[in-house]
């Protein structure tokens, strides 16, 4: 993430109206990772406010800095507003039978990344995530979706009917990183704080 208060005001706003987000379907979709690991990962507050229902990212969820093991403070979780379960974000890229790869955001909570880990432990010791291809399916919907994935090597690709991506291809992305996500400034939290608590 943006290190520190100062970073944090040069991110990028409105950026993030414009990614592509992943969601496995319930067919099972078939999807490249571009990165061993989430370029971000974080809590939101929701906060309800008079225009409505607004999320915040709270600073207090980000990594710390390594030069700064300090937590980041946030006024809304010291006015004792609890954030949601922490979501990760991946660059992938989606591959469709007879389409082009597609570059996507995706965006998981703790199943996913419980699976994707277990993935990497029983595999990626050898492989790196990176080169092999996870088929991932949903079940259920809303709140009771449950997440299934399943490592695929590039020889079991046929059987989806969609190509291996190339070297060119996946080079061809340009990654999305924490700077797709507005984090707020401190003094603006505080005022929120002051209107909830
Ligand atoms: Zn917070």
């Amino acid at each position: 993430m943006a290190r520190g208060w100062g970073g944090y005001n040069k991110v990028k706003s409105a950026s993030s109206d414009f990614e592509t987000k992943f969601k496995p379907g319930s067919e099972g979709s078939v999807v490249s990772l571009l990165e061993e690991e989430p370029f971000a990962a974080f809590s939101r507050h929701w906060v309800d406010l008079q225009d409505g229902k607004r999320a915040f990212i709270c600073p207090a969820s980000l990594e710390a800095d390594d030069d700064d093991e300090e937590e980041l403070a946030c006024p809304l979780c010291d006015v004792g507003d609890c954030p949601n379960a922490p979501r990760a974000y991946i660059n992938v890229a989606v591959l469709r039978p007879g389409e082009r790869p597609e570059h996507a955001v995706w965006e998981f909570g703790a199943s996913i990344s419980e699976q994707l880990q277990m993935i990497d432990k029983s595999i990626g010791r050898r492989t790196p995530l990176t080169d092999i291809y996870i088929l991932a399916s949903s079940k259920g919907s809303g709140l009771n979706t449950k997440y299934h994935l399943e490592p695929l090597y590039p020889e079991d690709l046929d059987e989806f009917d969609v190509d291996e991506l190339t070297e060119k291809q996946r080079h061809s992305f340009e990654l999305y990183d924490e700077e797709l996500y507005e984090i707020p400034s401190y003094s603006e939290l505080d005022k929120i704080a002051d209107e909830i608590a």
